[in-house]
Order: C-alpha cells, then sequence, then structure tokens
C-alpha cells in the first residue's frame, strides 16, 4: 500500500444549485472521496450563477449540509456585479473569468467589465480563466497590465501551454492547470466516446497536442479533472452540453503514468496536493491521507462510480493503482467502495466561519 496526501482538485462542478439531478454536493463529494480528493474547489456557473452574495449565501448552505470533503467555492466575474466582488473576495478561493463559451450563462462579454475586474480584484485567492486559444493571450496581458495573479483552467493545447511558458519565463504570476482528460483522450477517441458524449470544452484535442502537454509537464502547475457531469440522457440528446465527469478516474489514470515512467511520484503529489494548496492559499489538512493499492487493476464501469451523472467517458479503460482508504481531519472517511464520512462532514476551508457581508 502506498499512502499520500490527500489529493485536492482545483476545478469541479458539483451542479448545486440548479443541476442536482446531474449531481449535487452529496454525490459529487462522494466521488471526490472515492477518488482520493479530500478537498474540491467548486466552480460558479451554477444556475442561477455565483455571482452576488444570495447565490453565495444558498450554495454554501447546500454545501455545509452535504458535502463529504472539505471544500471551497469560487465567485462567477459578470458583468453586473463589479461592485459586490471584493466584499466577497476573502470568501471565496478564487474569481472565475469565463472567457469562451461552455456550459452556463457566465461569460465575459465586455472588455470594459473584464478591465474592471482586473483592476478591482483584491485576492486573496488568484482570478482563474477559462481562455482558450487568442483569450489566452488576453488574460496574460491583462495579468502583467493589473499586476494580478492568473490560473489558467484546463490548458489543451501545445501551443497555450508555450504561451503560459513563456509567460512564466518573463516573471508573470501565472499558474495552470491540465485535466486528465486532455492528457489521456484525444481527437482520435471521438467516435469511439460517441458525438454527444464526447462534447467537452476545451475540446478533445489533435494527439500533437497531447504529446505536447506531456513533452511540457514541467510547466504544468496541477491536474484538475473539470469534473463536470451531465446525464446520459443529455449527453445523448440532440443538444448535447459539454462536460465529463472526473474525479473517480483521475488517480488511476496518472498513477498508470507514474508506473509506466512517464511522471514520476513526486510530479504527481506536487500537481494533485503542493501546488493546488499553494497557488489557492488552502490550510493544510489533519490527519488526512489516503492509501492506494499500488498493485490493483481495475476496469472502470459507471454504473460502479459515485457521481450521479451515471456514465464515464473512460468506460471500459483498465486503469491502475486503486484507492483503498481516506481519511480526512482524523476521520476514515472512504474504504473499499463505501463513503463513510456522512453528509456535513466537509468544511468549507476558503471562507471558514466568515459570515458573508450583506
Ligand atoms: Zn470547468
Amino acid at each position: 500500500m502506498l499512502e499520500l496526501p490527500g489529493l485536492i482538485d482545483p476545478h469541479v462542478h458539483l451542479r448545486e444549485p440548479g443541476g442536482t439531478h446531474k449531481e449535487d454536493f452529496d454525490t459529487g463529494t462522494a466521488a471526490a472521496l472515492a477518488g482520493g480528493f479530500t478537498m474540491v474547489l467548486a466552480m460558479p456557473n451554477t444556475l442561477p450563477p455565483l455571482v452576488d452574495p444570495a447565490s453565495l449565501v444558498r450554495a454554501r448552505a447546500a454545501a455545509h449540509v452535504k458535502a463529504r470533503c472539505d471544500y471551497g467555492i469560487f465567485l462567477g466575474a459578470g458583468e453586473d456585479n463589479l461592485e459586490l466582488v471584493p466584499n466577497l473576495a476573502s470568501q471565496v478561493c478564487g474569481l472565475k473569468v469565463y472567457m469562451d463559451q461552455t456550459y452556463g450563462p457566465l461569460r465575459m462579454g465586455s472588455l470594459s467589465a473584464l478591465l474592471a475586474h482586473f483592476k478591482r480584484w483584491p485576492g486573496p485567492g488568484p482570478i482563474a480563466c477559462h481562455a482558450e486559444g487568442r483569450s489566452l493571450a488576453v488574460v496574460l496581458a491583462l495579468a502583467q497590465l493589473f499586476d494580478q495573479r492568473i490560473h489558467i483552467c484546463h490548458v489543451s493545447l501545445g501551443v497555450e501551454l508555450e504561451l503560459i511558458r513563456l509567460a512564466k519565463q518573463r516573471g508573470a504570476q501565472v499558474t495552470c492547470e491540465v485535466t486528465p482528460h486532455h492528457l489521456f483522450l484525444s481527437q482520435a477517441d471521438l467516435s469511439a466516446i460517441g458525438p454527444g458524449r464526447a462534447e467537452v470544452r476545451p475540446r478533445l484535442a489533435p494527439p500533437e497536442d497531447v504529446a505536447a502537454l506531456w513533452e511540457g509537464m514541467e510547466w504544468i502547475d496541477c491536474f484538475a479533472t473539470d469534473h463536470a457531469p451531465h446525464t446520459l440522457q443529455e449527453k445523448d440528446s440532440a443538444e448535447p452540453p459539454p462536460g465529463y465527469p472526473g474525479l473517480e478516474t483521475a488517480l488511476g489514470l496518472l498513477y498508470g503514468a507514474v508506473q509506466e515512467g512517464r511522471l514520476t511520484l513526486d510530479d504527481l503529489v506536487r500537481r494533485m496536493n503542493t501546488n493546488p494548496r499553494q497557488i489557492f492559499g488552502l490550510p493544510v489538512q489533519p490527519e488526512t491521507w489516503i492509501e492506494l493499492d499500488e498493485g490493483a487493476t481495475w476496469e472502470v464501469r459507471a454504473a460502479e462510480l459515485h457521481s450521479r451523472c451515471g456514465w464515464s467517458p473512460f468506460e471500459g479503460m483498465k486503469l491502475s493503482g486503486r484507492v483503498r482508504r481516506v481519511a480526512l481531519r482524523g476521520r476514515l472517511a472512504y474504504q473499499d467502495g463505501e463513503v463513510l464520512a456522512p453528509k456535513g462532514y466537509g468544511q468549507d476551508l476558503v471562507a471558514a466561519v466568515q459570515p458573508i457581508p450583506a
């Protein structure tokens, strides 16, 4: 058995409020524990989106009674919440800016609102950016102009990682994450996954880009699942929403890469614990660890996963290393397929006990 620190996923969609038929703080954090994650950072593109005190109070209340692992919550940058954001900054793990179209109504279309957010954001968390292609160049420039710390979500192309490398080498305060699906799947897998199910943003990339991400691994700060559950019915519909579930398959995929010698164990721990903790200013979780059966192999079967969405793009894949036990703050939270942490055990490690200002 291999003992590792509790993993941190800095990018999950738990769909609460507004999409609880896909996932909620209960099933999403159960899936997290089953995957070896003891802390997750939840994205704000819910319905309604988390852009003001009322929506944040509602999401936090749901998380407080339902979450089984620890968590933080992002605030969304909208075009109408410029005045509210500075007051809410200390309650959230970061400000999320959507530069490109994805799931939900949050998208920064206005340049003046974008500038104002970059000018006003007080931290301490970074500005997390969904910024694909040319949008990436825009947020890198803004980070330099306004001396802001930014975190680039789900980098998927070689040229994007190259731009991030250049910015880092020039001293920009930029970090980035890559998802397991952009490291282990490519456009070559589209037909096997199926047209609706394969929809994801950023899209699966050509195999050359997947190779470029692996080659540029030293510039990748975190692995983040971008766990984005939608039901099978929705994925197989005429208008499939983009997103893959990923919490329960990430470690098996990445640990397989360790076994193949494509990553070291230290590479993995830095990107799934040390770096996300540092980037988002998260506290150490005492008496928290996971136990991995290094020799075990298992096949992904969606029916056995804890996520409510009921499918996986990795269905049928053989993964290496199985999470046997998870301890969270001194308590056995998961063991051999069974989630033991009760609903409400998870704590908001960012907002702690601070009230949200009215
Ligand atoms: Zn996302």
